[in-house]
């Protein structure tokens, strides 16, 4: 047989790479040698980084936010009220909020959205803890603040429905979309962002 031309590491790295979600063939590929114009010192940080934050990260034991804790310094903070709950895709889309500095309450992290196309169903998130919250804190409000595209769109009305079954008394609004509808939270402007939850709206099956 003849020996590979390919060092086995590449094929290996982009093996791996591609077992990300949302990673393919050209993403993976272009991660991998790009990573090679740095020089390798800084190479090596970027992965010593990763791995230590790989070992150290993992979601909050109450809401799912990607924390060096076991619950979260949100959930902990005695600052901020469990009883307004905004319910997000990512730890990212939460951490974008934060960026804002104005919010008060607390967040439920779904890790992802209701894609039938990517084999994502609503059992497939973390909705049932969600719930099991609620019930738990009996907050005022439940703010969805899924992404302002098709798919969160469709999710914030899954969980919308379901929370309205279940507590037919719970305040729950959505964010406002106006002309941002098709595009993701973390790509939102400041003022664009915090638009978004100033114009939010009780929220209608
Ligand atoms: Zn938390």
């Amino acid at each position: 047989m003849a020996k590979p031309i390919i060092p086995s590491e590449i094929v290996q790295a982009l093996e791996l790479l591609k077992q990300i979600p949302g990673i393919g063939d050209r993403t993976s590929t272009r991660l991998f040698y790009n990573l090679f114009k740095l020089p390798k010192n800084q190479r090596l940080e970027i992965i010593k980084n990763l791995a230590r934050a790989v070992n150290n990260l993992s979601p909050c034991k109450e809401c799912f936010i990607l924390t060096n804790k076991e619950v979260c310094d949100i959930c902990s903070s005695p600052e901020r009220t469990k009883k307004i709950i905004t319910v997000v895709e990512e730890s990212s889309d939460a951490y974008t909020i934060e960026r804002l500095g104005k919010y008060k309450g607390v967040y439920h992290i779904l890790e992802g959205r209701i894609s039938p196309l990517e084999g994502v169903g609503p059992e497939n998130l973390t909705i049932e803890k969600l719930l099991q919250r609620v019930e738990k804190y009996l907050p005022e409000e439940v703010i969805l603040a899924t992404n302002p595209n098709t798919e969160g769109e469709a999710t914030a009305a899954y969980i919308g429905k379901l929370l309205k079954k279940k507590f037919p008394q719970l305040k729950i609004t959505r964010i406002g979309l106006g002309a941002a509808f098709g595009t993701y939270l973390e790509l939102l402007e400041e003022n664009t962002l915090n638009e978004a939850f100033s114009s939010r709206k009780d929220w209608e099956s």
